[in-house]
């Protein structure tokens, strides 16, 4: 008799001995960071009993050990031609080498005495152990938009996927971007860190100033904006906001009539009319 099909299980290799990863890890933690999405292709042993859509937690072994993605399967278990079953899997999520969150803590913190085989069944428990980590480690860097939920932090039921610009997802775009344009908000100026600390500090969003197909240029088709600005620009159809028509709103309805304005909004309307004014200078 067959165990019971698991709702979750440990997948793991070793990455001097096999590459699971379609294209390679390398190819497929930048996939997975772009677009959250690789392919991998995985042997089962005699776990043949998995459900398309079974949460997947990848686990690298090798000298450093650990959690290095999440994902689910994609399709029943098959047999290949050399007679071995294998299932294909999609990672949301994929660090690179080296990023895993490190299999002691993991240890540590369900009890485990040492690491499931691959195909071993994690129970509902130690899920819940296991988001509570992933979610912990996995770096901010990786998940441009905090509202958007670190991938396997919550129960598949509980998320439904936000179509969003790849591009300004993208992780070397935006390293680029911000290196070029520093993190405050190129249309009001905020700055995370010098309102809420290093907590926050490096964070902002990164706008795609003209709508394409294919990649923008990091540094003339990206700016940075805060949350704010970037939700307003992109309530402008078909075209979004450019960062100067957002410092026009903010320099002509930045308070409403009767309110007082507190030192950050005086502040914010300053920088804006700034500049708006650098902007007149520089026009033809
Ligand atoms: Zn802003
Ligand atoms: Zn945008």
């Amino acid at each position: 008799m067959s165990p019971a099909r698991p709702d979750a299980v440990l997948l793991a290799w070793d990455p001097e001995l096999h590459d699971r990863w379609a294209g390679g890890h390398r190819t497929a933690a930048e996939a997975a960071a772009v677009r959250g999405r690789a392919l991998g292709y995985w042997p089962v042993g005699r776990r043949r009993n998995l459900a398309p859509g079974t949460e997947a937690w990848f686990l690298i072994r090798g000298t450093r050990p650990g959690i290095i993605g999440h994902g689910a399967t994609m399709a029943m278990p098959a047999v290949d031609e050399t007679g071995q079953w294998f299932v294909t899997v999609t990672a949301d999520a994929l660090l690179p080498a080296g990023d895993q969150l490190p299999l002691e803590q993991v240890l540590r913190e369900t009890g485990w005495q040492q690491p499931p085989p691959s195909g071993a069944a994690v129970q509902a428990a130690d899920v819940a152990v296991l988001r509570r980590l992933w979610q912990a480690h996995l770096p901010f860097r990786l998940l441009p938009d905090p509202l958007l939920a670190v991938p396997g932090s919550r129960p598949p039921a509980a998320l439904r996927h936000a179509a969003v610009d790849r591009w300004e997802h993208d992780p070397e775009l935006r390293r680029l971007c911000l290196g070029y344009h520093g993190t405050g908000c190129a249309a009001c100026g905020f700055s995370f860190e010098a309102t809420y600390g290093p907590l926050a500090g490096g964070y902002i969003q990164v706008h795609r100033l003209d709508p394409g197909e294919g990649a923008p240029d990091p540094v003339s088709g990206l700016v940075p904006l805060c949350p704010n600005c970037h939700a307003v620009a992109h309530l402008a159809r078909p075209d979004a906001l450019s960062p100067a028509e957002l410092r026009r709103l903010i320099a002509e309805h930045g308070h409403l009539p009767g309110q007082t304005l507190d030192d950050g909004q005086l502040a914010a309307r300053e920088f804006a009319g700034r500049l708006l004014q650098a902007d007149g200078e520089a026009a033809p």
